[in-house]
């Protein structure tokens, strides 16, 4: 995994395990914030799982506010199956995966989690419009399992 300083956030790519050491990122806050990209982050083992609990957990020991933006789908699952590694962090946007009858194209597409508030509530997934043919996509993955880590808060 590699970890890079962009502006105010943080952005985290590759592979999660035990090298990462994401616990220690609680160390890089500023202002009392730690602001994640996490759309580079194509995988995460169980050691990873577990390092990214205690960072959460050290975060709101220390009542810093956890952002985690443009989260990669291999995260929003694990944010499904394991409520404590969502902790108290906003999520801000994240990535769903979309198909279009019409070309056929699938599509990991970005959702504005704030702006779409309440239609994710609602088990909605926001209307999205194919990159390639302009058709409206479907999603293609069960709403009630995807956006579960955004009903649990
Ligand atoms: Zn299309």
């Amino acid at each position: 995994m590699t970890s890079q300083a962009d502006g105010d956030q943080i952005v985290l790519a590759g592979s999660i395990d035990e090298t990462a050491k994401l616990a220690d990122l609680v160390h890089r806050a500023t202002a009392g914030r730690l602001v994640l990209d996490l759309s580079g982050v194509t995988f995460i083992n169980s050691l990873g799982v577990r390092d990214l609990i205690r960072l959460q957990a050290a975060a709101q020991q220390a009542r810093i506010a956890v952002e985690l933006r443009r989260v990669s789908e291999p995260i929003v699952h694990q944010l499904n199956m394991i409520i404590a590694t969502r902790g108290n962090a906003t999520v801000v946007s994240f990535f769903a995966p979309y198909a279009c009858d019409a070309c056929g194209r699938e599509e990991s597409l970005l959702i504005d989690a704030l702006a779409y508030g309440k239609q994710l509530a609602r088990l909605e997934p926001p209307p999205m419009k194919c990159p390639e043919c302009g058709a409206q996509m479907a999603f293609n993955d069960f709403p009630e399992r995807y956006f579960s880590f955004l009903t649990n808060s």
